[in-house]
C-alpha cells in the first residue's frame, strides 16, 4: 500500500485513542500519537487531543493532521443519545481550543465522520455525515448554522469521503488541479 507520503509528498499525523484507527493510520504512512488519557471511549481527553493537534502543526509543522474521535460513534451503538450530544458539545469545546491557536489564513480545518451512527438503528448507517471545510480563501456558501439538517443544503452535498480527502489535498497544495 502506497503511503501518503509516496502519493501525495505529505507529511502526515494522526491524533487518537482508538488503536485500530492508529493502525490505519500508520499503515497510510502516518505518524501515530496517542496517550494514555486518550480512551477512544466516552472519557477521552479531548482537550490533550487538541492542544496536541495544535503542536504538531505549529511547532512540528505537519502538512495534515487527523485528529480521531470514537466517542460519538460508541454512544450511536449503545443507543445513549444524551452522551452522544454531551460528546459532541465537548468536540464543539475542542475545535474552539483549535481555532484559538490556529491562523485560518495559513491553515484549514475540516470537521467530518467516516459515516453516521444511528442511535435507533445501533450500527452504521448510510446517511450523509456533516462536513465543514474553512480557512484560507475556501468559499462559502448559505449555509450559516451547524446541524445535520442545515449542512444538507451546504455546497459539499453529496462528496464522497474520496472527494473530501482530495479538496483538502488541493487547498493545501499537494495535488495536480483537481476538477479541472
Ligand atoms: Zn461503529
Amino acid at each position: 500500500m502506497p503511503t501518503l507520503k509516496e502519493l501525495y509528498g505529505l507529511r502526515a499525523a494522526c491524533v487518537s485513542g482508538d488503536a485500530t484507527v492508529g493502525g490505519i493510520a500508520e499503515l497510510a504512512g502516518m505518524d501515530y500519537y496517542t496517550d494514555e488519557s486518550f480512551t477512544g471511549s466516552f472519557d477521552t481527553n479531548l482537550t490533550g487531543k487538541a492542544l496536541l493537534t495544535v503542536g504538531l502543526l505549529n511547532e512540528q509543522n505537519y502538512d495534515w493532521v487527523v485528529m480521531h474521535v470514537k466517542g460519538t460513534d460508541l454512544a450511536g451503538h449503545d443507543n445513549i443519545p444524551i452522551v452522544k450530544k454531551e460528546i459532541i458539545e465537548k468536540i464543539d469545546t475542542a475545535i474552539g481550543i483549535i481555532l484559538q491557536k490556529i491562523d485560518l489564513n495559513s491553515c484549514y480545518i475540516t470537521i467530518t465522520a467516516d459515516h453516521s451512527t444511528s442511535c435507533e438503528a445501533r450500527d452504521h448507517i448510510g446517511d450523509g455525515v456533516p462536513t465543514i471545510i474553512a480557512g484560507g480563501d475556501v468559499r462559502q456558501d448559505c449555509v450559516t448554522s451547524a446541524g445535520e439538517s442545515q449542512f444538507m443544503a451546504g455546497s459539499l452535498n453529496n462528496l464522497t469521503a474520496n472527494d473530501i480527502f482530495m479538496l483538502q489535498m488541493d487547498l493545501i497544495g499537494f495535488t495536480d488541479k483537481v476538477g479541472s
